[in-house]
């Protein structure tokens, strides 16, 4: 990371700031966004910190991977793994991203319309 400015993340990763934790481990952390866009919402993030999914897999292609394997357990435990998810990482400005600490978006639980605005 060449920005040393904490994100939200950072904090909600050491508990300053409340989330309602959906898995954790060595390296992930999943929690429930605040606005959900679907009945399974949760986000999942490394708890290192890269500002998106290129940094982050440029960086440390495990540390990626172990985000994939987070958002599949959390599939799992939030009972959508044989309905299907969705995976979705914004990436800038165009995208909406608006936490500069890269995450995982994880929804399900209904059918999801196709991209867009
Ligand atoms: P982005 O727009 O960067 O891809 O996603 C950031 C996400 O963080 C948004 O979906 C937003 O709803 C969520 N978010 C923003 N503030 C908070 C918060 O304080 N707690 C939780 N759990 N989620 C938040």
């Amino acid at each position: 990371m060449s920005d040393g400015a904490e994100t939200l993340f950072e904090r909600i990763i050491a508990g300053e700031v409340p989330a309602d934790v959906v898995y954790q481990d060595e390296t992930t952390f999943a929690f429930r966004d605040i606005r959900p866009q679907a009945r399974v919402h949760v986000l999942v993030v490394p708890k290192k910190r890269y500002r998106n999914l290129g940094e982050l897999a440029a960086a440390d292609p495990q540390l990626l991977a172990d985000v994939a394997l987070t958002a599949r357990r959390v599939a799992e435990l939030e009972g959508v793994l044989e309905s299907g998810y969705r995976v979705v990482f914004n990436t800038g400005d165009d995208a909406g991203q608006t936490v500069f600490h890269v995450h995982a978006h994880v929804l399900g639980g209904e059918p999801l319309g196709l991209f867009g605005a």
